[in-house]
């Protein structure tokens, strides 16, 4: 029997969910008749996001979260747990990009980066595990970037914490496969969200993309939920620990 993309009455909890790659995976999973808790740091746009995915037919909730606060993730478990009994799927995908060039980047800076981009996804991971660990059979999808494959100038901050997400992938494929969770890293290429607004008028980057990327352009977010669907449904029930690259091809010269 080939494995299902089904995820009805399954539930999702997709951080950075009410807009960008986290919007866009966050109805995909919906549309797969997933129940969704949209989290976000801002509590208005989750809950417009939240309101937007329930004309699909699902259940959904917006939970007010910082990923980088520990009360706060604990808070977003208990919310999810209170109103879904149960978590099948977790999405760690809220992060920041600023430019942090090494000779003047401040201590401070770094931290901040790794304390959403990487810390971030440890908490959200370690306090879902005893629910994910439950349903014996769960996913968590991380979203990283090639830049923790290949350093982007000027953002030393970003790629560590990028590259650290795709150890702590295959750290959690290794210890919690036992539990029946599966962990996979999808590395998105440019993808047209506000994170990337500006850096896309820019022409210099603008004409970048057209020599650095065979497809010549940059991605929808839409563009990465059929994988995100694919990697937190049974259809991929023999990956774990995997690093997919979406990026038009933009690895291909690593
Ligand atoms: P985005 O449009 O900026 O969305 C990120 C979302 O995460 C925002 O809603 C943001 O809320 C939220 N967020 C930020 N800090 C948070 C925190 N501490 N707790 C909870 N939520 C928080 O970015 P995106 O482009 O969709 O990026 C999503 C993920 O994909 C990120 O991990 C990013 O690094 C990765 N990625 C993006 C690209 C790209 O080209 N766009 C490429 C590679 C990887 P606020 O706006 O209120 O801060």
């Amino acid at each position: 029997m080939i494995p299902e993309f089904n995820l009805k009455n399954k539930t999702a909890i997709v951080t950075g969910g009410c807009r960008g790659i986290g919007k866009a995976i966050a109805i995909g999973l919906a549309k797969h008749g997933c129940n969704i808790v949209v989290s976000d740091l801002l509590e208005k746009p989750a809950v417009n996001t939240a309101k937007e995915i329930k004309k699909l037919g699902v259940k959904a909730i917006a939970v007010q979260t910082d990923v980088s606060n520990k009360d706060s993730v604990n808070n977003l478990i208990n919310q999810t747990v209170k109103k879904f009994k149960k978590i099948d799927i977790l999405v760690n995908n809220a992060g920041i990009f600023y430019p942090t060039p090494l000779e003047s980047m401040k201590k401070q800076d770094w931290d901040k980066i790794m304390k959403v981009n990487l810390d971030g996804y440890l908490l959200c991971a370690q306090a879902a595990f005893p629910y994910l660990k439950k349903q014996r059979s769960s996913a968590i999808v991380n979203i990283a970037s090639i830049a923790g494959l290949s350093a982007f100038a000027g953002s030393a901050a970003y790629n560590c914490s990028k590259a650290a997400i795709i150890m702590l992938t295959k750290s959690i494929a290794q210890d919690w496969a036992k539990y029946g969770i599966r962990c996979n890293t999808i590395c998105p290429g440019v993808i047209v969200t506000p994170m990337t607004r500006a850096m896309l008028k820019d022409k210099n980057f603008q004409a970048s993309l057209k020599i650095g990327v065979p497809l010549q352009r940059p991605g929808k977010p839409q563009e990465l939920a059929g994988l995100a669907v694919y990697l937190a449904s049974d259809a991929s029930s023999y990956m774990t620990g995997s690093i997919i690259p979406i990026d038009g091809g933009w690895t291909c010269h690593l």
